[in-house]
């Protein structure tokens, strides 16, 4: 599948976030996220020595634009790696991890995320199709 203009935009984005802000095994991953307002904005992972304590580029996006727009939803959102210095392949969409399956899908159940599907290249899917059961507080 060829991703629609809007789309290839939103990993362009994310591959000239981690393109500019590369730094190995700090910052390794880019993300773009397109709100409902048609805001885009970008983010890059943030590792850490102690694990638990680093955020991945989709939670930096996110809150960027939380921060500079408000809560306006989640259009459409992709996460894309840099490879390692010396390692095979270029920039490649990569699909979010589960942390942030269920960050996209508590501030857009009808989020689009842009996942990659192999030789075909990236494709378009909803976030909850990327998170059967999720988790939930109590019975709602
Ligand atoms: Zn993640």
């Amino acid at each position: 599948m060829t991703l629609s203009a809007k789309d290839q935009e939103l990993v362009d984005a994310a591959t000239a976030a981690i393109k500019s802000r590369y730094r190995n095994d700090w910052q390794e991953v880019g993300a773009a996220v397109r709100t409902r307002s048609g805001r885009l904005v970008t983010g890059v992972n943030l590792d850490a020595y102690v694990g638990r304590g680093a955020v991945c580029a989709e939670a930096v996006a996110i809150g960027r634009a939380l921060t500079e727009d408000g809560d306006q939803g989640i259009e459409t959102i992709v996460a894309v790696r840099h490879p390692k210095p010396g390692e095979p392949g270029d920039i490649a969409v990569v699909s979010p991890c589960g942390a942030c399956r269920e960050l996209i899908h508590d501030y857009d159940a009808k989020a689009r995320v842009i996942v990659p599907t192999g030789a075909d290249g990236p494709d378009v899917t909803q976030i909850g199709d990327l998170l059967p059961n999720k988790y939930r507080r109590g019975m709602t």
